[in-house]
């Protein structure tokens, strides 16, 4: 089977995406940061060599993987073999990091967690945002061509890593479907509960902690599998795409839209060395493990058989969003909420400099990776 890589949103970034004004801010904080011993990883950074070519394991920050003591439990795919930290300190390490700063990021940017789809080269105002941010769900559904007719829409949708709950509300009044999400904070878990009751989506949405690795649900209950910026939280992609397989219905659309590192190129058998020790650093804020690449992903869906597989790079769609949130994040009110919701959350913010570079250095990507699951 042949993944078709689709080009037309697939081109590298340019530089008129990013903003000069957005190099002023990034600058002086990277700069900070650098300087701040807590953001550099405190364990010596790890590159794990996977069957996966590419696949990056960092030290994730206040320890989620460590050089020994580390767990070896092996991936269910033989197509990746990313190394597990000991088990549950990367989700501790989640689950806090989403308690603590849930509340921030709703009060400022409302119930969506994930980047705006923007025009490139658009001048965008604060207002913009959370248009881009149903944009990005709408633009994401599109890519994979989910049905929109009243007989095939979506019935039942499952929300993996559901933040508190935006997409899930979102789909079930899309669709009238049935959306269950799952995430590894409680905080967000009942706080997305709260919305959908207040929203009247009770009977149509509900929520839970749950690992997206081990999902709580049977096989093949879901017609459309919903995975919008969670992925690069998991420590092993093949047991995340082979859960999103498993409880995907025959005939269900698969939805990957996650941070990825750019695809090697045919001589390469990793990541550079500062592309690495780049990665490393976001790893630590964000509680993230190993990177992938959109290939990997391809990959991976590959093996399970799975159909009309697309990929694209979106990078370019998204220039606009972290420099709208550092610059929230420097409003008064942004600033005095950051400071009053923790260190893990400062911590984070402190790192959104780096999500810029990367994407400009074209050592991050923004992908969206779509599949079917066999009738
Ligand atoms: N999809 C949401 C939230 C994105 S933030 C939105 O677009 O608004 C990332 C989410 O992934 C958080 O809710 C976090 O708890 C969840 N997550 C990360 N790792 C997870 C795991 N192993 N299992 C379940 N959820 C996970």
């Amino acid at each position: 089977m042949m993944a078709s890589v689709s080009t037309s949103k697939s081109m590298n970034m340019s530089a008129a995406a990013h903003s000069s004004r957005t190099f002023s801010w990034a600058a002086p904080m990277s700069a900070l940061l650098m300087r701040l011993p807590c953001v550099r990883p405190t364990c010596q950074a790890v590159r794990r060599k996977s069957q996966t070519r590419g696949v990056v394991a960092a030290s994730g920050g206040e320890g989620p993987i460590k050089p020994s003591g580390m767990s070896t439990r092996r991936s269910r795919s033989t197509a990746t073999r990313a190394v597990l930290p000991e088990d549950g300190v990367l989700q501790k390490g989640i689950a806090e990091f989403y308690d603590a700063s849930s509340g921030l990021w709703e009060d400022i940017w409302g119930d969506h967690m994930h980047h705006g789809f923007y025009d490139p080269n658009a001048t965008v105002s604060v207002s913009d945002h959370r248009s881009a941010q149903i944009r990005m769900i709408e633009e994401a559904l599109q890519f994979a061509a989910v049905p929109e007719d009243q007989m095939k829409r979506p019935k039942s949708v499952v929300d993996v890593g559901c933040g508190i709950g935006g997409s899930s509300r979102y789909l079930a009044r899309k669709y009238g479907a049935q959306c269950q999400g799952i995430t590894l904070s409680p905080v967000q878990a009942q706080r997305a509960q709260a919305l959908a009751a207040a929203q009247g989506l009770a009977d149509k949405v509900s929520f839970q902690v749950a690992d997206a690795l081990n999902q709580p649900f049977s096989d093949a209950q879901f017609d459309l599998v919903w995975s919008m910026e969670s992925g690069e939280h998991m420590p092993d992609k093949a047991m995340f795409v082979g859960e999103l397989a498993r409880v995907a219905a025959p005939g269900a659309t698969i939805i990957i839209v996650t941070w990825c590192h750019r695809d090697l190129s045919p001589s390469e058998e990793s990541l550079r060395p500062e592309e690495i020790v780049l990665l490393n650093k976001i790893c630590g804020a964000f509680y993230l493990p190993a990177w992938c690449s959109t290939a990997d992903y391809v990959n991976l869906l590959q093996s399970l058989s799975l159909q009309d597989i697309k990929a694209a790079d979106w990078s370019e769609y998204v220039a606009p969003f972290w420099p709208a949130v550092i610059s929230s994040a420097l409003t008064w009110k942004g600033f005095i909420s950051l400071m009053g919701s923790g260190w893990k959350t400062i911590k984070g913010a402190l790192a959104m400099p780096l999500m810029i570079e990367g994407y400009k250095k074209d050592l991050i990507k923004f992908a969206i990776i779509t599949c079917r699951k066999p009738e």
